[in-house]
């Protein structure tokens, strides 16, 4: 069975914690279940990126952990973090990996492009990473194009370069939910050159959970995002265009992965600029982006 890690703090204390969802309302508090129960753990309960890092040892001692009462708290006393609330490096991204979300791009931009025969890879910085409930900020001297991407982002778990596709798999820990929020005015501003306009603080709401490979298929979940409770997309992994394995292999030639990595797979189609009329983000509206088996993001904008 799948494990859902999430990371937390409590009311009285700011540091991070690991926790395991054990149910809808409950969380096991993985540092004061590993005092309560005595003995070392594999990796660092305030790290998620440790936990990753030792991988099957790490999954193994939670396992053993959630056997046990001790360390259960309510969820409704902790906030959530994002699961990596700091990743080491910035978060890869995917343009265009649904048929029908580049189609509606290829509407606005009349380039006559075609698909590429590659993965356009680009990233996130890490300080645009929040958390799966903290508000996305709106400043209208920098953007007022603010768009949602709801996205299937993979969690690397076992290091690796040059990972050929028919191994990729071993190489996940686990999935999470990426919302890409992208300025679109800045993506079309600097040239074309997406960094800037996909790197704004608090444009990578990420979590809430990182759910486990081991018991998740990835390639049937269904994918959705909400502005002010109206569906604006609603798709599924299975039309992913380059399929995840082929993703780390392109991803990890010649360029090394490392565990506790973020790779977000690339959002379907209904994305606001591409809308008739085109659609942005206004303070006050509530995002919501949503993955089966997952979990939801719900994320305010605040002016
Ligand atoms: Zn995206």
């Amino acid at each position: 069975m799948s494990l859902k890690l999430v990371t937390f703090t409590r009311p009285e204390d700011a540091g991070p914690r690991i926790g395991v969802l054990v149910d809808a309302t409950t969380v096991l508090d993985v540092l004061d279940a590993g005092r309560a129960r005595g003995g070392p753990l594999p990796f660092d309960p305030r790290d998620m990126v440790s936990l990753i890092a030792a991988g099957e040892a790490s999954l193994a001692a939670l396992r053993a952990l959630s056997s046990y009462e001790a360390g259960r708290l309510p969820l409704s006393r902790v906030k959530l973090l994002a699961p990596i609330p700091r990743p080491r490096k910035n978060v890869f991204c995917v343009g265009w990996n649904y048929l029908e979300h580049f189609q509606e791009g290829e509407r606005i931009r009349q380039s006559g492009q075609t698909l590429p025969d590659h993965p356009v890879f680009f990233t996130k910085a890490v300080t645009a990473v929040i958390g799966p409930h903290d508000p996305i900020p709106y400043d209208p001297r920098v953007t007022t194009q603010l768009d949602w991407e709801v996205e299937l982002a993979v969690v690397i778990g076992r290091a690796g370069k040059n990972i050929p596709e028919a191994r990729a798999m071993e190489h996940v820990f686990g999935y999470t939910v990426v919302n890409d929020v992208s300025a679109r005015d800045l993506q079309r501003a600097y040239g074309g050159q997406w960094h800037k306009g996909k790197s704004l603080d608090g444009t990578c709401p990420l979590g809430p959970a990182i759910v486990t490979a081991d018991a998740l298929d990835p390639n049937g979940l269904r994918v959705i995002t909400r502005v002010n409770g109206v569906v604006k997309q609603d798709s599924n992994t299975r039309y992913l265009y380059f399929k995840i394995p082929r993703l780390i292999a392109e991803l990890s030639l010649g360029m090394t992965l490392e565990p506790g990595d973020v790779i977000s797979t690339g959002t379907p189609q209904g994305v606001g600029f591409a809308r008739t009329p085109p659609e942005f983000l206004r303070p006050g509206d509530l995002l919501e982006t949503e993955i089966e088996g997952i979990g939801v993001l719900r994320n305010p904008v605040v002016a």
